[in-house]
C-alpha cells in the first residue's frame, strides 16, 4: 500500500471530502487538487481555494481487469477521466452502472465513496466516485431489456 498511504489521504481529507481545487485569480485558470501555485502565472498568480460542484462529463474510460495490489477485489472496475463542469480533469472510478452503459460525454456527479480498505490496521479511506446524473441516457439507447 503505498500510493495512498493512510496519513497523506488524511492530510487531504477535507479536500476530497468537498471535491476542492484551486482557482487562480490572475489567468482564470481551475486546477484539481488544490495547487499552491498556478503553473502558468508563477509567482505573478493568486490562487484562491475553489469547491466544485461535483457534476462532469466521462472524457474518456477503460476497464480495469488487473488491478494495483489493494483493489484486487473490486476487479474488474471502470476508471474514467472525467471533466468536471468548472474545467479540470479528475481520474475516478465510475461506478453504480454497467461497463457497456458508459459513454464518452455522459454525464456523470460525485459520490462519496469507500475507495479501498487498507490491510491489518482496518483503515477505511473514502473518497470520491463518479455515478450517471440519472438514469434518462438508458432511454435513449434502444437496447431490448435482458
Ligand atoms: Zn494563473
Amino acid at each position: 500500500m503505498s500510493f495512498l498511504a493512510a496519513p497523506a489521504h488524511w492530510r487531504r481529507y477535507k479536500e476530497r471530502y468537498r471535491l476542492m481545487g484551486s482557482k487562480c485569480e490572475i489567468c482564470g485558470n481551475v486546477y484539481f487538487p488544490i495547487r499552491k501555485i498556478c503553473p502558468g502565472c508563477r509567482r505573478g498568480g493568486k490562487l484562491e481555494n475553489v469547491e466544485f460542484s461535483g457534476k462532469g462529463k466521462v472524457h474518456s474510460y477503460t476497464i480495469v481487469r488487473a488491478p494495483p495490489e489493494g483493489f484486487t477485489k473490486y476487479s474488474p472496475y471502470a476508471i474514467g477521466l472525467i471533466e468536471l463542469e468548472e474545467g479540470p480533469k479528475v481520474i475516478s472510478q465510475i461506478v453504480d452502472c454497467d461497463f457497456e452503459d458508459i459513454k464518452i460525454d455522459m454525464s456523470v456527479q460525485a459520490c462519496f465513496r469507500k475507495l479501498m480498505e487498507q490491510g491489518k490496521d482496518g483503515i477505511i479511506c473514502y473518497g470520491f466516485k463518479f455515478r450517471p446524473v440519472d438514469d434518462s441516457w438508458k432511454e435513449n439507447n434502444n437496447k431490448p431489456l435482458s
